[in-house]
């Protein structure tokens, strides 16, 4: 585990997020060769598709007890009628939202919970937009751990505070936004005994890495050209182009993916830093959008999420509420996807990009879905025709039916 900026190597068997010596971000290197070796003895091809298939890549001891709920291994659905209708050929979207709580984050919270197992940690807590305490409350439970969970008050979506609450964490609402909840998560866990599952957390990404592996075993062990994803905090989108080029550089899979980080117009620090060529990420101060799972203006991994996108030749870019909410109806329309805001957003930037003409038609193309519609069912009724009510008679039915 070694600092993104300096390379200070740090202890994996204590709770870290941040460099000693200059504070920043911790990431986790494996041993390429010692994991060919380990996979070379067992054929993971034969594996049941799900996070822990990819064991070997997954910095947790042989020997530890692994909480799962049997997440990852999700859809990659080849998208025909949604590609018609854009002119594509070759489009595809990763349903992450059918992940056992409803969104990506289990890929990473099974491996945080085990290794906080691990570390001996009684307690694990989060600052959330919604998916991450939903996550983690379910696995803080299935581990028999305490789980306190920091939302801003009045801005997490009905289902996912449902979840939290169902699955038994203490919930603290705090007046305040996301970015300062997290402040006051990351200033108190140590004082307070309290192991942090945010995406600072570099286990977090260990596991989410796998969707990037999934995806390539998905195609037929080739990367597809391009991978639209939500930008949030931006742990996801390193954490993917983590695994892409881990699978790359170990021989398990063809090319990489040019990278296209979305954001919603009203939260879009990273997009703005790729807009204006900024090298040091300015935060928006009142982040909005309906999109409320990336509703974030400092992202905790700005600097790993931006090299993760200019290493793979990508960029990010903006699209607004409304275009976030045309592109959640046209899944759930034309493929049967039902997303959550920030799920269809990856897909709001790819049309942009259609329309603009700056996307090679016939490229294969991924876009990930983060996160269920479920989760947001306020967002969906309100934008939806009402229920028309009738007489209990057929002939009531039938004159609707023919708008008479
Ligand atoms: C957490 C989340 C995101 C943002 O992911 P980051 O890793 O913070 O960039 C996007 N969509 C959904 C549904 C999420 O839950
Ligand atoms: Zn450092």
């Amino acid at each position: 585990m070694r600092c993104i900026e300096c390379g200070k190597v740090h202890d994996m068997g204590r709770p870290v997020y941040a460099c000693s010596s200059c504070g920043n971000l911790l990431e986790i290197r494996m041993d390429r060769a010692e994991a060919l070796k380990r996979i070379s003895k067992n054929d993971i091809k034969k594996r049941h598709v799900s996070v822990w298939k990819y064991r070997e890549f997954i910095p947790i001891s042989d020997k530890a007890k692994v909480y799962s709920l049997n997440e990852g291994g999700t859809q990659l659905l080849k998208c025909g009628r949604l590609a018609e209708e854009l002119g594509l050929k070759n489009l595809y979207v990763k349903f992450d939202g059918t992940n056992p709580t409803g969104s990506f984050k289990d890929r990473g919270m099974t491996v945080g919970i085990t290794k906080a197992k691990e570390l001996g940690m009684k307690t694990v807590t989060c600052a959330s937009t919604g998916n991450t305490s939903a996550s983690l409350s379910a696995y803080a439970g299935l581990a028999g751990m305490r789980c306190v969970v920091l939302i801003p008050e009045g801005k997490v979506a009905l289902g996912k505070l449902a979840q939290a609450m169902m699955h038994g964490a203490t919930i603290v609402q705090v007046k305040g936004n996301f970015d300062q909840a997290l402040e006051i998560v990351m200033k108190s866990s140590e004082k307070l005994g309290m192991y942090v599952l945010n995406s600072v957390n570099p286990f977090r990404i260990e596991g989410q890495k796998t969707a990037g592996f999934e995806v390539c075993d998905q195609l037929g062990g080739k990367s597809p050209d391009y991978l639209y994803i939500p930008v949030g905090n931006g742990g996801n989108s390193a954490a993917y182009w983590k695994g892409f080029e881990e699978y790359e550089s170990l021989g398990l899979t063809d090319g990489l993916p040019m990278i296209r980080g979305i954001q919603a117009e009203g939260s879009a620090p990273v997009a703005d830093m790729f807009k204006h060529g900024k090298k040091v990420l300015e935060p928006v101060k009142k982040p909005d959008t309906v999109a409320t799972a990336i509703r974030i203006g400092n992202p905790a991994n700005w600097k790993k999420t931006v090299k993760a996108i200019k290493d793979s030749g990508g960029s990010a870019t903006t699209v607004s509420d409304p275009e976030i909410l045309g592109a959640q109806k046209l899944l759930a329309k034309l493929e049967g996807i039902f997303a959550e805001p920030a799920g269809a957003a990856a897909l709001a930037g790819l049309r942009k990009d259609v329309d603009s003409g700056s996307i090679d038609r016939t490229a294969s193309i991924v876009c990930v879905s983060t996160g269920h519609g479920l989760k947001d069912p306020d967002i969906a009724v309100s934008q939806s025709a009402r229920p028309r009510v009738i007489e209990p008679t057929i002939e009531a039915l039938e004159e609707l039916l023919e708008g008479r």
